[in-house]
């Protein structure tokens, strides 16, 4: 279960921003252009669901934000998540980007391969082809999804 995420220099979230999600079903709601969609596609690429390519962006390092609103560019884009797995053990990610293009990754805050990652999502429904997250246009695949928790149908 996805506890609480947390951005900074992400996409449009310039300031530490951190959204914790309760039990059940949690909805994130706001204007046209206010940040939703950056809101999934940092969970995605936090666990990596998806390659920047995907999410939006040309190049990794478009994920990171690029200064508006009298706000200068910043450096770094990093994306923390904590999630309990169905056994109820605690998990930490954390992704980072930087504008040279360096990477960093950590699992429970220890440098970690994408694969270690794969291995502590599984099971939560955030790893590779997982159905937490269902984006616009993959509602069609939600028949599928019986069993799994579903956590929203986000647009
Ligand atoms: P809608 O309701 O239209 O789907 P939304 O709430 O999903 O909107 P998003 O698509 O998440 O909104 O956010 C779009 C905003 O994010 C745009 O204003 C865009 O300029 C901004 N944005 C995207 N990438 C960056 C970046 N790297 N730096 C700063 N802002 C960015
Ligand atoms: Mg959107």
């Amino acid at each position: 279960m996805l506890q609480s995420v947390t951005l900074q220099g992400f996409k449009s979230f310039a300031d530490r921003t951190r959204l914790d999600f309760g039990p059940g079903v949690s909805a994130v709601i706001g204007p046209n252009g206010s940040g939703k969609s950056n809101v999934v596609e940092a969970i995605r690429w936090a666990t990596h669901q998806a390659r920047a390519r995907e999410l939006r962006a040309a190049r990794a390092q478009e994920l990171i934000f690029h200064g508006s609103g009298g706000k200068a560019p910043l450096g770094l884009a990093e994306v923390q998540l904590e999630l309990r797995t169905p056994e109820g053990e605690r998990v930490n990610l954390a992704r980072r980007i930087y504008r040279d293009g360096t990477a960093e990754q950590d699992l429970n805050g220890r440098p970690a391969r994408v694969r270690d990652v794969h291995g502590a999502l599984r099971g939560t429904g955030l790893g590779p082809g997982g159905l937490a997250v269902i984006g616009q246009g993959e509602v069609s695949g939600v028949g599928q999804a019986e069993g799994k928790t579903l956590l929203g149908y986000v647009q």
